[in-house]
């Protein structure tokens, strides 16, 4: 153990959970490796408004069996975001707000069908997209809901859809596939949980037993803006794995574990991994889905929408939407509503989803502001002040992420390719030495697209070492 030489490439959440975990199980030789200028991956807090914004994650999501709620609970850093993603309000592109006996009607229905298809779901064949359109529709029919107006139930369908998709990270639900999307398990308790007025970044000094101001366990041990361009590894032989650097730089290894998203993996796992994955990984990096969501905070000088309002979705009519179709406004239809933050007062954020989302990234900041107040004041009947600040994130392009999270699409099914077969540890055929492992949130079989997935597939490769190990000094202890 303090001989072996382990590097932990990416230092996300996943990476971070394995290295300290090694270190501190006896591993002294532990280094981990990042691209980016910071530690924390999709964690990503940052000063902003009344005091910081999460760029990635955001919410500790539920709290029985969920090691970030085991860790921060007793420190008493997670508080409930209440209803605000209940109450909002529903506007139409005309600048209707939709009547609260209407809108609590298709409401029900949604969150109706989110309870009804842990059930239905399990012997479903098709997409999520296709169950949630006809259980709509089906309830839609119901007497309780006869009066009301199909014209607004299709467009409140349409704008749900979206925020469903910003929580899969899918472009369409019809691609999601519905047994499948089972495989998630939410934690029992709150699943909206926020760390106050501090960041997700809490939860990483947590981990690192840090007060914020060093890397804590890993003081010493990590190598920013060093970016993996390829991992040389041999499963024939018990030689070191090699790890080939863009400066040049070569670092060999008794053990490497990989926690790069889903998305850095679909785009070069052919001239990352030398030799090639084995087959069944290949399919696996292919056939599980990662998709892109990404946010947009505004601060405004002061609060100017009603006290009691907890945020607003967008409901396009057909013809405004007709309108914006082709124009260099179109992109903001996949711009689906805006919420308040706790802890901010003067703070509308926002998500926008699948290619609208990646062409946002495209475009100069002044370019999307002009677009946003656009928005806003097309579908608010009140006026809307100039922001004094704004931000938006950009996690398709930057390379080291290529999107946000992944999930279980049709393609999934038919490719029978799974977390598990993502997260088989590469390893020396005549000895079973893990030589090259695989972490991070997409190897996750039932947390995927979390923190606690990410930081449990961290645990469960250092726990993997670990037990190596420990069974080599005692044959007789458990592998
Ligand atoms: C917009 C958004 C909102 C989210 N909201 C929530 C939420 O509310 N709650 C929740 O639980 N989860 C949420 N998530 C998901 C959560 O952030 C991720 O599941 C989790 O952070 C993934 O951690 P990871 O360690 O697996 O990967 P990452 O955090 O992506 O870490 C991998 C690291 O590898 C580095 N890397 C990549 N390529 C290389 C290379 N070639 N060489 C060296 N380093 C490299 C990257 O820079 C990165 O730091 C959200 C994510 C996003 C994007």
């Amino acid at each position: 153990m303090n001989d072996s030489k382990i590097l932990v490439i990416g230092a996300g959440p996943s990476g971070i959970a394995a290295a300290t975990r090694l270190v501190e199980n006896g591993f002294q030789n532990v280094v981990l490796i990042e691209a980016e200028s910071r530690i924390g991956g999709r964690i990503h807090t940052i000063p902003f408004g009344a005091n910081v914004i999460d760029l990635g994650a955001q919410w500790c999501h539920g709290e029985k069996d969920n090691i970030v709620f085991d860790l921060a609970n007793p420190c008493n850093l997670l508080e409930s975001t209440g209803d605000v993603y209940e109450e909002y309000k529903v506007i139409r592109s005309n600048r209707q707000i939709v009547n609260e006996d209407t809108s609590n009607k298709l409401k029900t229905i949604v969150n109706e069908s989110v309870v009804r298809r842990k059930e239905d779901l399990n012997s479903y064949d098709g997409s999520l997209g296709s169950y949630l359109t006809d259980f709509f529709y089906n309830r839609l029919d119901l007497v309780e809901n006869i009066g009301i107006d199909r014209t607004i139930a299709k467009e409140f369908l349409e704008n749900y859809m979206k925020f469903e998709n910003s929580v899969e990270a899918s472009d369409t639900l019809f691609e999601v596939s519905g047994k499948s999307y089972l495989e998630y398990i939410d934690c029992e308790g709150d699943i909206l949980l926020n760390w106050k007025d501090k960041g997700y970044i809490r939860f990483l000094n947590l981990l690192l037993k840090s007060n914020g101001s060093d890397y804590g366990t890993l003081k010493e041990r990590v190598l920013l803006n060093k970016t993996v361009t390829s991992i040389n590894w041999d499963k024939t032989r018990d030689l070191q794995t090699e790890v080939v650097f863009t400066d040049g730089e070569k670092i060999s290894a008794d053990h490497v574990i990989c926690t790069v998203s889903l998305g850095v993996l679909k785009e070069k796992h052919l001239t990352m991994f030398k030799p090639n994955l084995p087959p069944s990984q290949q399919r696996a990096i292919e056939g599980i889905a990662f998709g892109t969501v990404n946010k947009i905070f505004l601060e405004f000088p002061h609060k100017f929408w009603p006290e009691d309002w907890t945020g607003f979705t967008l409901l396009w009519r057909e013809e405004d939407l007709e309108e914006i179709k082709g124009t260099d406004k179109e992109w903001l239809e996949d711009v689906f509503g805006f919420y308040i933050v706790n802890y901010q007062p003067n703070i509308l954020a926002s998500w926008i989803i699948g290619p609208h989302g990646r062409y946002m990234e495209t475009l100069e900041e002044d370019d999307i502001l002009d677009g946003l107040m656009w928005l806003l004041r097309k579908f608010l009947s009140f006026p809307v002040p100039t922001p004094s600040n704004f931000k938006t994130t950009k996690w398709y392009t930057n390379s080291n992420f290529r999107g946000s999270y992944s999930y279980r699409s049709i393609r999934t099914e038919e490719l029978d390719a799974w977390a598990d077969d993502l997260s088989v540890p590469l390893t020396v055929t005549s000895t079973g030495k893990p030589v090259l492992q695989f972490a991070g949130e997409a190897t996750s079989k039932h947390f995927y697209s979390t923190v606690h997935g990410a930081v449990e597939a961290g645990w469960r490769e250092a726990d993997r070492l670990i037990n190596f190990y420990n069974s080599a000094i005692d044959p007789n202890s458990q592998l």
